[in-house]
């Protein structure tokens, strides 16, 4: 009697073992680049996940998010087959699908697009005590231009061209992230910081709070030149009264932020993605209020250059929202 209840233990158990083992080797790890963690990428990376893991028992996919230098970054990574999925500014969706400007020596032709997000208007944010009122007040400042590898410090030398200003006319040009960028500005390490960034963000809010700084437009001949001849760039405007001490509204240009892959991911795994996105929009524009004006035709057809990836047009089409 003894004897045959530790044999049928011991099938059960093997039985139970090799359950869990089937199980693991049908679940898929995939993880998305973001940002700093005081920007809107990681929590918009976060809200992703939340989506997708929501549904694995479905689908055995486990998503996870990371926080990354940008979408610079964020695309070459995904070009190493590093990371499944990022979040990047439409102007350097476009670069690195049609290899100009910063990916003219390193074409990512297979970059995939799953759908857009929010709006990220380029940020001036100064000192009061700066005195600057524009950006060409820049000379002779200390400014940080952002860390290597974030949209930011991309769009910033494009706009420094723009305006004919390079490097040097800087006093200093300082390259703190995203996370690190309010308490610089904050400690008086630097004079003006910019970020491309959807808004409220808690960096803004965590320096126009702590500190006193204004926000800047950044506007003119030169950026009205750069929205003509760029489909990627739009005319945007950061509401006044988002921020502590800064009432008016300010005028500058911005991009869209995007959801990208590549085309080696497969066709399974972006279909779930994109379909635990777009099929639970509510929820989604929930969690971040940057989201609050998400709508679902724009989010599959705006600021993307690259094609969309087949996966996705799959969810697309079984959820009413393309022929
Ligand atoms: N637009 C920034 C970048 O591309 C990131 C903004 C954010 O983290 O929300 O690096």
């Amino acid at each position: 009697m003894k004897y045959t209840k530790i044999i049928g233990g011991f099938v059960a158990a093997a039985a139970i073992s090799l359950g869990s083992a089937a199980s693991a080797a049908d679940q898929q790890f995939i993880s998305i680049g973001t940002g700093g963690v005081t920007g809107v990428y990681y929590p918009t990376g976060g809200a992703i996940c939340r989506l997708v893991n929501k549904s694995r028992k479905e689908h055995g996919i486990r998503c996870a998010v990371e926080s990354t230098g940008g979408s610079v970054y964020n695309i070459n990574t995904i070009k190493a087959g590093e990371l499944e999925f990022g979040v990047a500014q439409s102007d350097w969706q476009y670069h690195a699908y049609n290899g100009t400007s910063k990916f003219e020596d390193n074409p990512f032709p297979e970059i995939r697009a799953m759908f857009s997000v929010h709006p990220e208007p380029f940020t001036l944010l100064v000192r009061a005590d700066s005195g600057v009122t524009k950006f060409e007040e820049l000379v002779g400042k200390r400014v940080n231009v952002g860390n290597p590898g974030s949209g930011q410090r991309a769009t910033m030398e494009v706009v420094m061209g723009a305006f004919g200003v390079t490097m040097d006319d800087f006093a200093l040009a300082t390259e703190y992230k995203g996370s690190e960028m309010a308490k610089q500005i904050c400690d008086g390490n630097i004079d003006a910081m910019i970020y491309t960034i959807g808004h409220p963000a808690a960096a803004i809010k965590e320096a126009t709070t702590t500190c006193d700084v204004k926000l800047i437009s950044v506007n003119g001949e030169g950026i009205d030149k750069l929205v003509e001849e760029n489909p990627y760039y739009r005319t945007a405007v950061i509401p006044g009264g988002t921020y502590a001490g800064n009432p008016d509204d300010t005028r500058t240009f911005g991009v869209g932020a995007t959801f990208v892959t590549s085309a080696d991911v497969s066709d399974d795994v972006a279909y779930v993605v994109a379909k635990a996105v777009l099929a639970n929009l509510d929820d989604f524009r929930g969690l971040h209020p940057a989201f609050a004006n998400l709508d679902a035709a724009q989010m599959i057809k705006d600021g993307l250059s690259a094609p969309l990836h087949p996966g996705a047009e799959r969810a697309y089409k079984e959820l009413g929202l393309m022929d």
